[in-house]
């Protein structure tokens, strides 16, 4: 407790300001006396409200094939009930290529489908679920949170960028901290802690432990030649290494020792679980392929790297909404509906194609069912892309006050589209509060003349800043205006007022008034 104190004040600090209550209470599953801060309470319910927007913004979950999950969630549930902390476990898979699995506080827990297709065993996925078992159960999402790792902690509301995650031009609002808890670091404690009682909730439940080493030697062969892109799945938060593949075997060997003997692989179940998964591992291939031409603009050959993927499975979703979202590209918006409105008949609850049929419809100056399809995308994952499009419709609507809610939302991401929108709430705020973007100080120059130093803090261009000016005169009110045509981006400009004081008078500060009365904007 005391070490936790020393080592991260700022936490401590953090709570006090907040007016949180902290307690000492046992670590459920190491048994450790700590400092928390995040309520049990608090924890589900940020697992609750965070499972699904985590779930959408990571590829959505696999559906073609439902046993699989079934599957998945047997296993969980197995080391679940061996845990030592009783939460609502939940598991899903991912319709995701990376080879990545995390926990949400609370125990909500997800798999990808590209790392199941990567094991050889039931073991092995026991391995994978007894890891972000204990990262939910041992409280290391609370904890991260609690440390201050995570700039945002749901309690404070403000505006974080998620920069240099998949997330920047994703979430935004609500769901920018599922964001967070899914892309920090625990830290190399916490990825210990889980790796050791990850490995005796396996021995409980009946798997052979050993699986955990087979388990850290596949990451150490997936990582070698892999690219950045790859890596900054699964390894960003579990660097593979031989010194991970050493300490799991320690670990096993020390179980050996206490008398843990036996224990199943489960080879065969898990060979005909994930059947249809390796058979048709073909067909995500070639969808990865295709977002990848897509993303070089090969659109073509990105559309025939679809075609194949649908020959092969052709129920499957995102194969469709990809092909959708290239028609939008292409300017096809017709054509590109009736391909969101297939994507939508084989899975209706994904965001991906609420956005891209709201933009089509957008483009088709079909505004109201643009309106609902976006809105239907923000309902499942708040975006800045839909925040920023709802912005201009409301804006076309001559709806200003919800134009300018849309692009604040909008402007919380960290990529291109929250920059754009961060500029058009300028536009639309500047005019509305021109004196919190135009700064404007007054002077009096040696010959006795009234002039002022207007400086721009606005993302944009200003046009025709009107300054104001009030001054007192020999006993007498002048006022006067004057306007500067053109002011840039952090550009400052002096500006006349053509009022003189007579020589030798320096007027105090009451005797003068300058202010911003109005602008426009491109
Ligand atoms: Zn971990």
């Amino acid at each position: 407790m005391f070490r936790f104190i020393a080592r991260h004040p700022a936490a401590i600090v953090l709570a006090l300001l907040l007016g949180l209550v902290a307690a000492c209470a046992e670590n459920p599953v190491t048994g450790e006396r700590e400092l928390s801060f995040i309520s049990t309470q608090r924890e589900l319910s940020i697992g609750d409200q965070q499972y699904l927007p985590s779930q959408q913004g990571q590829g959505g979950r696999y559906r073609v094939d439902p046993e699989l999950t079934a599957y998945v969630q047997s296993v969980g549930n197995r080391l679940a009930t061996v845990s030592d902390r009783q939460l609502p476990y939940e598991f899903v898979v991912l319709n995701n290529s990376v080879p990545n699995a995390w926990a949400l506080p609370g125990g909500k827990i997800a798999v990808n489908r590209g790392l199941l297709v990567e094991l050889n065993n039931e073991a092995e996925l026991a391995a994978v679920l007894g890891h972000e078992i204990v990262h939910a159960a041992a409280r290391h999402g609370a904890q991260a949170m609690e440390r201050g790792m995570l700039l945002q902690s749901a309690m404070v509301v403000g505006a974080i960028a998620v920069q240099d995650s998949p997330y920047a031009d994703y979430a935004v609002g609500g769901a920018m901290l599922g964001a967070q808890l899914l892309t920090q670091r625990y830290g190399r404690d916490a990825e210990r802690e889980s790796d050791i009682y990850g490995i005796r909730y396996m021995a409980r439940a009946g798997y052979d432990p050993a699986a955990a080493i087979s388990l850290q030697e596949t990451f150490v062969r997936l990582s070698e030649g892999r690219n950045s892109n790859w890596l900054d799945g699964l390894f960003a938060s579990h660097p593979p290494s031989e010194e991970r593949v050493r300490n799991n075997r320690a670990l096993v060997a020390e179980l050996r020792a206490e008398g843990v003997t036996g224990g199943e692989l489960g080879v065969e179940r898990y060979q005909a679980a994930t059947a249809f998964l390796r058979d048709t591992k073909p067909a995500y291939d070639a969808f990865d392929e295709a977002e990848q031409l897509i993303a070089q603009d090969r659109l073509e050959e990105a559309s025939r790297k679809l075609d194949t993927a649908l020959s092969l499975v052709p129920d499957e979703a995102r194969f469709l909404g990809l092909q959708a979202d290239i028609l939008v590209y292409e300017r096809r918006y017709e054509a590109a509906v009736q391909q969101y409105n297939r994507a939508i008949g084989e899975d209706p609850d994904y965001f991906d194609y609420y956005l891209g049929r709201g933009v089509a419809y957008s483009r088709l100056g079909q505004r109201q069912l643009a309106t609902e399809d976006l809105q239907a995308s923000v309902k499942l994952l708040p975006t800045a892309m839909a925040m920023n499009e709802l912005g201009t419709l409301a804006l076309q609507a001559n709806d200003r006050t919800a134009a300018k809610q849309y692009f604040q939302l909008a402007a919380q991401g960290g990529g291109q589209v929250s920059q754009q929108a961060g500029a058009a709430f300028a536009r639309l705020d500047v005019v509305d509060n021109p004196a919190s973007y135009v700064a404007v100080q007054p002077y009096v120059n040696a010959q006795g003349r009234l002039l002022a130093r207007v400086q721009s803090n606005a993302p944009i261009t200003l046009r025709n800043v009107q300054v104001q000016f009030r001054a007192v005169v020999a006993g007498q009110v002048v006022t006067r205006s004057a306007v500067i045509p053109t002011l840039q981006q952090g550009q400052s400009g002096d500006v006349d007022s053509g009022i003189n004081f007579p020589a030798g008078v320096t007027p105090t500060a009451d005797q003068v008034a300058v202010g911003v009365a109005g602008l426009s904007v491109d």
